[in-house]
């Protein structure tokens, strides 16, 4: 007799295969960039006419062509999403030994390590099963029991630091509960700032993400919905914070036709023209891509509905840009579910589990942390599936 986690491997393996029968290629990455525009066109442009480096045109018009796809007033590109999100916390005042903040504990590694760039200390929250994203309750009763309001500040009672803000994550691309999260951080005097490095084009209660927050982060890594190569971006409604997010990503310069003034310490961090030119290609195409994940996730979605395999759909109120299909095999313990990767990669389906949680790295074991029972469940449930773009029929 098969036990139920050896039936539940063959209905994912079975389904995948009937799911990515009209694709031949085999190993089957989990996402893979598509440049099918004016990619070359543009980078070649770069290159021949020698604008590649920190200063060209392509900057200014992703910036722009950014911030329009996004509703925002401002786009600043950034070398990396990382970058953004570190100079986007620095540029709230958050950070120093004396701060903590807090953010989920099922997220990339990368929103922690930009909280801790600050010197200030990570403080691990527990997600909701239905959003993936901060679970707004269980906070706020978290909060009521260990903090309190000191000149209208949030303190956390146990270690005596300010609890100064909320970095929210919506994963997978699928938008996070941000009106109750919103209302949180107004109860208790913290700021929030909204990591959207994956949901891209994805939209709450139809504004896009990222407009909840003080500012917002995105990253334009290699496995994103759109590429740079490298990139992020930091965006925003307020003039001046990007005014000074530009000025501290250009090492703090003051603009003069040759002396090298700078009035502080201030960052390389921002995106060349190279990747600028082909961000501005895949720019271009972001409705198609998010169209072409949203058709992949509805024949995800059908094939695995007469399977006790629940796919993760796009919460309430929402439309999410799909970035990662994912699937939550339900009550399977971890050894079972790195067997059912394992017999996944077998058949050339590079499916891959969600990240495993931060507070238990090395560097972060440390830290505050609030229960987690939502988030240890996910981490070991979750599965994201073959997810490119180009993989709907
Ligand atoms: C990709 C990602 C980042 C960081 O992006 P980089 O461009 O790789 O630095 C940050 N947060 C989340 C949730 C991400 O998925």
């Amino acid at each position: 007799m098969p036990t139920s986690s050896h039936l539940l491997t063959d209905t994912l393996v079975t389904t995948l295969d009937t799911a990515l029968a009209h694709v031949e290629k085999r190993p089957l990455p989990l996402h893979e960039p598509w440049f099918c525009g004016n990619e070359v066109k543009y980078t070649t442009d770069c290159i021949e006419t020698g604008w590649v480096s920190s200063v060209g045109s392509y900057v200014d018009r992703f910036s722009i062509d950014l911030a329009k796809a996004t509703g925002f007033e401002y786009a600043i590109p950034t070398v990396n999403g990382t970058a953004a999100l570190h100079l986007g916390l620095k540029l709230l005042g958050i950070g120093g030994h004396k701060q903590e903040v807090l953010v989920p504990a099922l997220t990339f590694v990368a929103t922690a390590n930009a909280i801790a760039y600050t010197g200030a200390t990570p403080h691990f929250v527990d997600s909701d099963t239905t959003t993936l994203g901060v679970d707004a309750d269980a906070l706020r009763n978290y909060l009521l029991e260990i903090s309190e309001q000191q000149d209208g500040q949030c303190i956390n009672k146990a270690t005596q630091k300010q609890i100064k803000a909320l970095v929210v994550v919506h994963i997978f691309g699928h938008p996070a509960d941000l009106d109750a999260l919103k209302a949180v951080c107004t109860e208790f005097n913290i700021i929030l700032v909204e990591d959207i490095a994956e949901s891209l084009g994805s939209t709450y209660k139809s504004k896009h993400t990222g407009h909840a927050g003080e500012l917002a982060a995105l990253s334009f890594n290699g496995n994103k919905i759109i590429t740079t190569g490298g990139g992020g971006a930091i965006l925003t409604n307020n003039a001046e914070l990007a005014q000074k997010a530009k000025h501290l990503s250009t090492t703090a310069k003051v603009p003069h036709p040759y002396a090298f003034k700078h009035d502080q310490v201030g960052y390389n961090y921002r995106m060349p023209n190279l990747n600028a030119a082909l961000g501005c290609a895949q720019l271009e195409n972001l409705i198609f891509f998010i169209n072409k994940k949203r058709q992949l996730a509805k024949h995800y979605q059908q094939q695995f509905s007469s399977t006790p395999i629940q796919f993760i759909h796009e919460p309430k109120e929402t439309q999410s840009n799909y970035w990662l299909c994912a699937i939550r095999l339900p009550s399977i313990t971890l050894e079972e579910r790195n067997q059912a990767i394992e017999a996944c990669h077998q058949k050339g389906f590079l499916v891959r589990p969600a990240w495993n949680l931060l507070n238990q790295l090395p560097m972060f074991d440390h830290c505050p942390s609030m229960p987690l029972p939502q988030a240890q469940q996910l981490a070991i449930e979750l599965i994201n599936l073959p997810s490119s773009a180009f993989l709907a029929l």
